[in-house]
């Protein structure tokens, strides 16, 4: 039998960030984690801490990026990897009064750091913004891919990662320890995205599902360093590629590609990009969103060393490092949870 402090279910970027704070914390750990959920290893990455439809700080946007770029930062220099790429992002106005509506909303303190008063001109042949573009400051792309391969390959280094399925009723519960095969451990979280709809401890928590698709564009032509951000998103990967997102579908929750959002990604596109372009790659997944758009973070009623960490919804890159730090001080040091996050805040 072999003694850890946490069995962690799940490697996506919930998880990554979770085993971050055992691992400052001298905590023992052994990660479970299959395939079957996509959403942090397709995501865009980007973060971002303004909403760009409403013009309106992100929750907690200030709080959620002081933790995060540190951590992501860390991890490049212990992993010695690439993967926070700084980005200025370029919300296209569709009309002098969004020009003015994104003005007054840079007047609000919460906002004054973020959004540029610089109106910006567009300068490409290659795109239509008769109305230029306003720049949001402080954001960036996080190359969720190259993290989670790297995270993975260092876990499995350290015997720390387990690349199977975690079977929920394997779980045996003896005297206030919980065993698993020839595991003994103080704490299970489950960090298991959309796939805790499987899960019999938590598969009644309000996770709604969002599927989201993504194309990879090459676009020779192009030729720009910033994402824009109009009916989809256009996001610079280097080499003339260029992601394109992403669909939003509450009813299909698999992570098969579907030709309905590649057309839809495609005529979006088009009604702002006018160079050619070859689509490289397509790939989806199912975002764990949750109604009130707030993460869900906490302990079974019952079982007491069994905990969730969900609900990273839309925007999971800056979520994650601060739910992880939430959830760590819950269970280590008996903080309380705010009530918004509270997975039993529903009851
Ligand atoms: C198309 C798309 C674009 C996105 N773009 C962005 C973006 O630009 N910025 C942003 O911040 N967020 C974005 N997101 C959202 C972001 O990806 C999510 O918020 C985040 O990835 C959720 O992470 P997670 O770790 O909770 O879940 P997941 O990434 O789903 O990770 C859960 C892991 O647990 C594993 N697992 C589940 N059950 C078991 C089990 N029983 N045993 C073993 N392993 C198990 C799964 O296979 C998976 O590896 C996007 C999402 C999608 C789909």
């Amino acid at each position: 039998m072999k003694d850890v402090d946490y069995i962690i279910v799940g490697c996506g970027l919930a998880s990554i960030s979770f085993c971050e704070q055992l691992r400052v914390n001298n905590k023992s750990f052994i990660v479970f984690n299959d395939d079957s959920q996509k959403s942090s290893i397709v995501a865009a990455g980007l973060y971002n801490p303004v909403i760009l439809k409403r013009f309106s700080e992100v929750w907690k946007a200030k709080e959620q990026l002081a933790l995060a770029l540190p951590l992501y930062s860390k991890i490049e220099s212990e992993l010695n990897i690439k993967i926070d790429y700084k980005l200025p992002i370029l919300r296209r106005f569709t009309s002098i009064e969004e020009q003015n509506k994104w003005f007054t909303a840079s007047d609000k303190p919460s906002l004054e750091p973020y959004l540029s008063l610089q109106l910006v001109k567009n300068d490409n042949p290659e795109i239509d913004a008769p109305y230029g573009f306003g720049e949001v400051l402080h954001a960036g792309r996080l190359d969720t891919e190259m993290l989670i391969t790297n995270y993975k390959n260092f876990l499995k280094k350290n015997n720390c990662l387990e690349e199977r399925s975690f079977i929920h009723n394997g779980i045996q519960f003896i005297d206030n320890a919980i065993h698993y095969e020839n595991l003994k451990a103080k704490h299970i979280v489950f960090a298991e995205g959309f796939g805790v709809k499987h899960n019999p401890y938590f598969n009644t928590i309000p996770l709604t599902g969002s599927k989201g698709e993504i194309l990879t564009i090459k676009a020779p032509k192009l030729k720009i360093d910033y994402a824009i951000k109009s009916s989809v998103f256009v996001i610079p990967l280097g080499d003339d590629l260029y992601n394109v997102g992403s669909t939003y579908n509450n009813d299909d929750k698999s992570n098969t590609p579907t030709e309905a959002a590649k057309e839809e990604l495609i005529s979006k596109l088009k009604t702002f990009i006018t160079c050619d372009f070859q689509v490289v790659n397509h790939i989806a997944g199912v975002r764990p969103t949750v109604k009130d758009r707030r993460p869900l973070v906490g302990r079974h009623p019952k079982h007491h060393n069994l905990y969730v960490l969900n609900g990273l919804g839309t925007r999971g890159v800056m979520i994650a490092p601060y739910v992880a730090d939430k959830l760590f001080k819950f269970i280590e040091h008996n903080e309380s949870l705010d009530a918004e996050i509270d997975v039993n805040r529903f009851e």
